[in-house]
């Protein structure tokens, strides 16, 4: 494991909808320093430097404990050295630099280097220099994380200290042993009079992690998993989503997609989704809104090309009465039904230049006209596109404004074909045959291997509503208890994929058949066998590749 496996995103898991943000099975806050800065002030000038020193060894050592006991069911044992200063980093104490390490397994001897600590900082800020070394949740982070990692009571002592003028503070680390006379009061300060009382604080905290990490990996119905919270969480939440909406998903690659698109939910960011008719794009955006903080408010979906530009217009914008003829009574348009909530604008590739203008006005400022007035009514809906179109493209060929592109592309979502992600359709397949069954009451209960194999090669322009259609037509064809090649619909039975495909040639398919073909002297049955494909393949791909004499 290096530095960049530790990348902060992986470790904090922002959860907003739920006002929470967790770190390592623990719930964090954002606080200023200064807020820090000042409760040590106060603690400090209340019960004297003594305690409020004690007082933050001890929650330091609180804290670096748990944070050792979830770190090592992470990221394994021993990665102590490379974790804990990246952990202090991440939580933004100080920059650690580990100076020497002790290799003897039974001794414990560190020293590190901490810059920029935040508690000298604050100190100096507050309370100018001072004379003794004042980093002390720090050092109590380090004695606790290193003792809960080796098994073995260490204490952390600062040396030098920046808020004494230094320019870095300098800690080493010890085991119990080697601190010889010092060791009585070091264990005072964290209130322990003996090593059994070390002991008994070492199981509560154990069991008390344990119990933290047993009820957030319930949360997320995931057990012994080395990913992440936040990992955890959104995968969870995709699940649920998928699960509720009847999507089929057997691709890592597509479940990733879908993670994508749960995360983005939770900002208030435009999201333009792409990929061709049948793909999915509709369950996406209901994901979107359903996973987004605007989920108890409208989602309002407009066809950008099922309409003419006038209408289009005033379903968008909403129109006063006699803007136009026809218009009988004020109407408020889309943009004011999504006010606080999501508007969808599908196949926005289709919207009209002129139209393009006002929406990105209306995306910009957050202002509308109703058509025939000139009232600025304020909206403010989070904007989700979809296309089937390449936007690039129409913006070379002067169709779409780059303007606008920009504006809904700030995160894009690409939605796979069905024929990149093959291993659906068998589960899709058996999930439409379900469906259609139940609804037709007509007992077909599964699909042959061969028709499977012809839903399996063929390319699936339509994606997976075409393989919808395609199954709802086989049961209303179908004759038996399942569904045969011929109950398919023409284009994809007569398809040659479903025949040629399934053969093992592909790469270097034309110079296999070539060399055959001279093999066996030109004997096209001879040669089909050897291949182990039909005559008429044989046939079909010497055409195809030019090999016909
Ligand atoms: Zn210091």
């Amino acid at each position: 494991m290096n530095k960049e496996d530790l990348h902060v995103f992986g470790l904090v898991e922002f959860r907003p909808d739920e006002g929470a943000i967790f770190f390592q099975n623990r719930r964090l806050v954002l606080l200023s320093t200064s807020t820090f800065g000042r409760w040590n002030r106060y603690l400090t000038q209340k019960v004297g430097e003594e305690e409020a020193r004690r007082a933050l060894l001890r929650a330091g050592y609180h804290e670096g404990f748990h944070q050792s006991v979830c770190a090592n069911r992470r990221f394994g044992q021993h990665a102590g050295y490379i974790v804990a200063p990246r952990l202090a980093e991440l939580l933004g104490f100080s920059l650690v630099e580990v100076r020497s390490v002790c290799e003897d397994p039974s001794r414990f001897k560190v020293d590190a280097n901490f810059y920029n600590s935040i508690e000298a900082e604050q100190h100096v800020f507050l309370a100018g220099l001072s004379t003794t070394p004042v980093c002390s949740y720090q050092m109590g982070f380090s004695s606790g994380y290193s003792s809960a990692e080796r098994g073995m009571e260490i204490y952390f002592k600062e040396v030098r200290c920046a808020a004494c003028g230094d320019n870095y503070c300098s800690t080493i680390g010890r085991d119990a042993a080697s601190w010889g006379e010092e060791l009585a009061r070091m264990r005072q300060d964290y209130g322990f009079e003996s090593f059994a009382d070390v002991e008994a604080f070492w199981a509560e905290r154990r069991d008390r992690a344990a119990a933290l990490i047993k009820q957030r990996e319930k949360m997320f119905s995931h057990s012994g998993s080395q990913e992440t919270g936040a990992d955890l969480a959104i995968r969870a939440r995709t699940k649920k989503a998928i699960e509720e909406g009847h999507f089929v998903v057997r691709e890592p690659a597509m479940m990733d997609i879908l993670d994508q698109a749960v995360c983005v939910a939770r900002l208030n960011s435009p999201v333009l989704v792409q990929g061709e008719t049948g793909t999915g794009k509709e369950f996406l955006v209901n994901l979107i809104h359903q996973q987004s903080a605007r989920r108890d408010q409208e989602l309002v979906s407009v066809n950008c090309a099922a309409l003419t530009e006038s209408l289009l217009e005033s379903e968008l914008f909403g129109h006063t009465k006699g803007a136009f003829t026809g218009a009988v009574s004020d109407k408020p348009g889309l943009f004011e039904l999504a006010a606080d909530g999501t508007l969808f604008l599908d196949e926005i590739g289709e919207m009209p230049m002129g139209l393009q203008a006002k929406l990105l006005r209306a995306i910009e400022n957050g202002e509308i006209r109703r058509v025939g007035s000139n009232k600025i009514i304020k909206v403010s809906p989070r904007f989700l596109a979809a296309t089937n179109r390449d936007l690039q493209a129409l913006i070379t060929a002067g169709k779409f404004r780059q303007d606008l592109y920009f504006r809904l592309n700030s995160f894009v979502i690409q939605l796979p074909p069905l024929r990149e992600r093959r291993d659906s359709i068998p589960p899709l397949a058996q999930q439409f045959l379900q469906e259609v069954t139940s609804a037709f009451e007509k007992k077909v209960a599964s699909v042959s291997p061969k028709a499977m194999a012809c839903l399996m090669t063929y390319p699936w322009p339509g994606n997976v509503r075409e393989l919808k259609h395609a199954i709802e037509h086989a049961v209303v064809v179908a004759s038996g208890n399942s569904i045969e090649v011929c109950d398919l619909p023409l284009q994809i039975r007569s398809c040659s994929h479903c025949e040629e495909e399934q053969l093992p040639l592909k790469h270097g398919e034309r110079q296999v058949i070539a060399q055959m073909l001279a093999v066996h002297g030109g004997d096209r049955t001879a040669t089909a066998q050897a291949l182990n494909i039909s005559m008429s393949t044989l046939w079909r791909k010497m055409k195809r590749h030019g090999l016909m004499p």
